[in-house]
């Protein structure tokens, strides 16, 4: 049950905050929805207790890839089931709206969900109206600078950057060129880039190059889908990755996971990650069409990560602290400060064996579980919607 307080204490739990270097047994004491003490047993003080004791208690989660315009396609989900339904309490839209779409997106999703939700603006008019299988990108006309501008600049407080599709079949005969105009809009408007790469939905149209798309990035632009097992990916014919790839992140650019339904290869992310490329975002690209599998939630996806190595806190590093930087909210998000709004995850980590699943069915082996408990934000306490995990 979701149920409000107004003063409460987490009382017990593991602390994990890498953005303030914390790792131990702390406290939380939350009065009026912001964090009023972080401690060592801390006392009551007339708060209602909460026990956390054994649960990891983490900055509110951020899943940094997403598709929210809840009823849009096949693709749209209520932000709410894998954002505080799934422990994690900021969500981003991944550009199902372009700039006639956005007051449409800001009022019926952001303004009523529970979760935060903010956006990448698709660079594209039609945004995702269409699915990702056509040429939104093809003509021209279908990107209008003037209009991205004045959209943006109304809604600059859930605005975090421009999604394009580096595909064959979205760019089609412009080719590289809606990623020159995309370029120039990033840095009018200081925004970053969030570029889709792997062809996943026709076999008909040639892919696009991840070097000449690499092009067209600056430091803190991201690029989405760094496992993919479809052409355009991060690795050459031979697993090796393309040498521009490693310039590029060496200068700065940042890497997201973005699972999906195609898109998390585990053959694929082993390869990477040997060759010292590691993700500085974790998201689950989370649609109508994957939450009952392959992706579930965000917490099965950092499992997922451990499985393939990482250690529990290095993916509450990358859900919290590398995940505010990538939005440029490191000030407001992904860290505990007392004052600040309480944006709080509570987890359960579990030792038990299961197996993980990638996009393209196949399995490795994973020794923990990370389930939510609890995300809270402010004087709200959601509990997670129940669905069957792996
Ligand atoms: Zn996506």
């Amino acid at each position: 049950m979701n149920k409000q307080l107004t003063h409460f204490l987490l009382k017990g739990g593991r602390l994990i905050d890498p953005a303030s270097a914390k790792d131990g047994r702390f406290d939380i004491r939350v009065r009026d929805g912001k964090i009023d003490a972080i401690g060592v047993d801390l006392t009551l003080n007339g708060a209602t207790e909460i026990d956390v004791k054994d649960q990891i208690v983490t900055p509110g989660l951020i899943d940094v890839h997403l598709h929210l315009l809840k009823g849009l396609g096949a693709f749209g989900v209520d932000p709410d089931i894998f954002g505080v339904g799934s422990g994690v309490t900021t969500v981003v839209d991944a550009g199902s709206a372009g700039h006639t779409l956005l007051n449409i997106f800001r009022s019926y999703v952001t303004d009523n969900a529970k979760t935060r939700v903010l956006n990448y603006i698709n660079l594209s008019t039609l945004g995702g109206v269409s699915g990702p299988g056509y040429s939104i990108l093809a003509d021209p006309r279908l990107i209008d600078e003037d209009k991205i501008e004045k959209a943006v600049e109304a809604n600059r407080d859930i605005i975090v950057g421009i999604k394009i599709m580096a595909t064959g079949v979205a760019l089609g005969s412009q080719g590289l060129k809606p990623l020159g105009r995309a370029r120039k809009l990033g840095d009018t408007l200081k925004l970053p880039l969030l570029v889709h790469i792997g062809e996943s939905w026709t076999k008909d149209t040639a892919p696009v190059h991840v070097g000449d798309v690499l092009k067209y990035l600056r430091p803190g632009d991201i690029v989405t889908h760094m496992f993919t097992v479809h052409p355009d990916g991060l690795l050459d014919g031979n697993g090796k990755l393309w040498p521009q790839v490693r310039d590029a992140k060496e200068s700065g650019m940042l890497m997201d996971v973005g699972h999906g339904l195609h898109n998390l290869n585990f053959d694929v992310a082993r390869k990477v990650l040997d060759q010292g490329l590691h993700p500085d975002g974790v998201s689950t690209d989370g649609h109508r069409g994957n939450r009952a599998g392959p992706v579930y939630d965000l917490p099965t996806t950092m499992a997922k990560l451990m499985a393939l190595g990482f250690s529990l806190n290095q993916v509450i590093e990358m859900a919290t602290a590398n995940a505010a930087k990538l939005l440029g909210r490191a000030g407001d998000l992904g860290t505990l400060k007392v004052g600040l709004p309480a944006d709080i995850s509570v987890l359960k980590l579990e030792d038990r064996e299961w197996k993980a699943v990638d996009s393209q069915k196949g399995t490795i082996p994973a020794h923990q579980a990370i389930t939510p408990v609890y995300a809270i934000r402010g004087d709200m306490i959601y509990e997670p919607l129940p669905i069957e995990r792996p």
